[in-house]
């Protein structure tokens, strides 16, 4: 196929300078001015077809499953984007004064409002523009109340890598503790890491095992009692919506994803959002601006010991709004029973599965459940990277592997709610007959993908000789 670069190199046009409004010769030096500019010449059919083919080749939950575990991959309604495109978001711009979009700013005080009714918490900013930049706004606001001798961050060792690398970029020194053979925090080595040195620990919870940290009230009050803060990745937040919330569980700081809970589209890296709420004692120090609200006037506002700004105007607007859509859609109830299908429907694929996988943890899992592919890779050499790629080859995304790192041959697994039962059993089946497979025929599992449009990668040759261009 030829690119569109390719055929754009053919027919090119000359256009020339157009002279300023008054027709005289402009004052600006000759050396610097625009000269003949080019443009690549192409049918508005030919360029329309070269995108809709690159389109075909994308997966995304409208082709099927999309069970990436950790990411909350599900169904991003179609009418926010309807709402979101409306001209009077989309001709507004970032430097217009407060008094000319009070109805956007209106739009954003409900949203801190509302995410702090989910989380349990005093205080939101919208400004972080993923997990990640929450965690760093997170830890920055934690540092600054807990000042420079308090220098540890505590992570366990099923923590996401975003936890220690926010804690190691603000120049705490990270300290990871094993979990228990349940899974979960072991309260003996959190206790054993704990001093006047902690600065604070970073729990998921459910966690990335998917498993309900039950000790977390303990966790909370021991943490505290050694001077601590609690900071609550919210990436698992879509398990307990209206359930529970971190600020009732004892955590002090949060950030929310709303490309996973809150039904915003994350493919390709972004945009995304990552809001960050507080309780009331760290309020002051959130990142400018948040917006207030005084007799039905909305402004920006500063907070008086605010970190600063984490990000240019007020974050990700468009994404923002179409969370807002997403929660004003399904209201409070709606919202917390997308978090019981999300349950029941990893708890069904766990069940079935768990005949065909390992499961290294037996409890009864949230929203998502991780299992090992140890037996395949010891009795037949299939690695779950292998059963992963094999899965393309059925048409279905494949699951996070190798995440969380405590599980060998980890097979991470969220269906997310909006996946009907008959979704859910064709992806089971699936998976079934992939360990069929894996133990009849390895050698079709090893060499898979061979369905796509690029079949079986070289890893090592990849590696060996990359290709940066
Ligand atoms: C996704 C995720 C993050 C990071 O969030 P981003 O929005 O991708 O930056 C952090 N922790 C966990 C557990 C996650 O799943």
């Amino acid at each position: 196929m030829k690119t569109l670069k390719e055929k754009s190199v053919a027919g090119r046009t000359g256009i020339e300078t157009p002279k300023n409004e008054t027709g005289a010769k402009s004052s600006l030096p000759e050396n610097i001015l625009r000269g003949k500019l080019e443009l690549p010449e192409n049918s508005i059919i030919n360029v329309a077809r070269h995108f809709h083919n690159l389109a075909k080749r994308n997966y995304s939950v409208l082709d099927g499953i999309y069970p990436l575990g950790s990411c909350t991959m599900k169904y991003n309604p179609t009418i926010s984007e309807k709402l979101c495109s409306n001209p009077l978001f989309t001709n507004t711009h970032p430097l217009q004064n407060a008094g000319e979009v009070q109805g956007s700013l209106e739009i954003m005080h409900t949203l801190q409002n509302w995410l702090g009714e989910i989380c349990c918490m005093d205080a939101f900013t919208l400004s972080p523009a993923a997990g990640a930049h929450g965690e760093l706004t997170g830890l920055m606001i934690i540092k600054k109340s807990q000042g420079d001798g308090r220098c540890e961050i505590i992570v366990p060792d099923s923590s996401h890598g975003t936890n220690p690398a926010s804690a190691a970029m603000l120049g705490f020194d990270v300290k990871q503790i094993d979990s228990n053979p349940q899974g979960l925090v072991d309260l003996k080595k959190l206790d054993d890491v704990l001093s006047e040195k902690t600065a604070g620990l970073m729990l998921t919870n459910p966690n990335t095992l998917g498993l309900f940290e039950e000790d977390i009230l303990e966790i909370a009050d021991r943490v505290h009692s050694a001077g601590g803060l609690l900071y609550y990745d919210g990436a698992n937040l879509n398990a307990i919506v209206g359930k529970a919330c971190p600020g009732e569980m004892g955590f002090d700081v949060v950030h929310v994803n709303l490309h996973k809970t809150f039904a915003t589209p994350h493919g390709g890296g972004g945009p995304g959002s990552g809001p960050v709420g507080v309780k009331e004692k760290l309020a002051k120090y959130l990142p400018a601006p948040i917006i207030l609200e005084n007799n039905g006037k909305y402004s920006l506002e500063t907070p008086s010991e605010s970190i600063g700004r984490v990000k240019a105007f007020t974050g990700n607007f468009g994404v923002l709004l179409r969370a807002y859509c997403y929660i004003k859609m399904l209201g409070g109830t709606g919202l917390s029973k997308a978090s019981d299908h999300a349950v029941l429907n990893a708890r069904y694929a766990c069940e079935k599965l768990k005949k065909s996988y390992d499961l290294p943890f037996t409890k009864p899992c949230m929203h998502e459940f991780v299992l090992s592919a140890r037996k395949q890779k010891h009795e037949n050499g299939v690695k779950a990277l292998n059963i992963g790629k094999r899965m393309l080859d059925y048409g279905i995304h494949a699951p996070t592997i190798y995440f969380p790192l405590i599980v060998e041959e980890a097979l991470m697994i969220e269906p997310t709610e909006t996946e009907s039962k008959e979704s859910l059993d064709n992806f089971i089946e699936v998976m079934e007959k992939i360990a069929q497979e894996s133990k009849n025929n390895p050698e079709l599992v090893l060499n898979a993908p061979q369905n796509t449009p690029v079949k079986k990668l070289d890893d090592v040759k990849a590696v060996k000789e990359p290709k940066l261009k």
